[in-house]
């Protein structure tokens, strides 16, 4: 079985000195499988480092006028080499497309960014059953065009899961990654994607949520931001 992927997402948290406090425990990691994406700013003072390093948002073009924005090109020549694309904060609070997910999903692939999209419904859409039809219709926008299939990360999050405590039951969770999967399989047969969980993924509910056989890993936001928390959390996925 593949090595399970652990993503921390830090979103827009901690102060440069709270980076210092949080790297003299997280240094500590010796462990490829994990990918720690800090605020952009911080960046520098996770690199060289025995994880990896992911950034939480990256643009459509590789330079010029867009004041803000940071390109796929730019933070691979950094080191980073993952990309976080779509996350539902951004989707709701930036407006962010399907179709603009897309474009920047084929731009970090032509710097080898690796882009972990983010998928998920809302509670409202749950509630109205339109969860499978939701996650079909992101997955097929966010892959259109995309070659190199083998570098994209899939992570399902649940909206109405992230930063709420309340998680799907296992069963819930096997059956819509399962659904995932196959509509990748679909589009592109005998592909490798990997395809993670996300929503209030804890250092209590790890060990059960990594029974799940076809969870190829974690986004983890809140939990990622206590040292111990996620140490603990690391600790159980490789372990188990
Ligand atoms: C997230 O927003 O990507 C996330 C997983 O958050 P949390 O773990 O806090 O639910």
């Amino acid at each position: 079985m593949e090595n399970k992927l652990i993503v921390a997402n830090h979103k827009m948290n901690m102060t440069a000195s709270e980076i210092n406090e949080f790297l003299k425990e997280l240094g500590k990691i010796n462990n490829k499988n994990v990918v720690i994406c800090p605020t952009s700013i911080y960046i520098p003072y996770f690199l060289k480092k025995k994880f990896q390093v992911g950034i939480q948002n990256t643009f459509i073009h590789e330079k010029g006028a867009y004041t803000g924005e940071v390109s796929p090109m730019q933070a691979k020549s950094l080191g980073v080499n993952y990309t976080i694309l779509g996350h539902s904060e951004r989707r709701m609070y930036l407006e962010e497309s399907d179709t603009f997910i897309n474009k920047k999903v084929l731009e970090a692939l032509n710097y080898d960014l690796k882009p972990i999209i983010c998928i998920g419904e809302t509670l409202e859409e749950r509630n109205m059953l339109k969860t499978d039809k939701i996650l079909k219709r992101q997955v097929i926008n966010a892959l259109r065009d995309v070659a190199k299939i083998e570098e994209v990360i899939i992570a399902y999050e649940p909206i109405w899961a992230i930063g709420t405590g309340v998680v799907p039951t296992n069963k819930e969770i096997k059956a819509t990654i399962s659904y995932i999967k196959t509509i990748i399989n679909g589009l592109y047969p005998n592909n490798k994607v990997k395809v993670l969980y996300g929503g209030s993924v804890t250092e209590k509910n790890i060990k059960e949520l990594n029974k799940i056989k076809e969870v190829d890993g974690y986004l983890v936001g809140g939990a990622s931001l206590k040292p111990q928390a996620f140490l603990n959390i690391i600790e159980v996925v490789d372990s188990q």
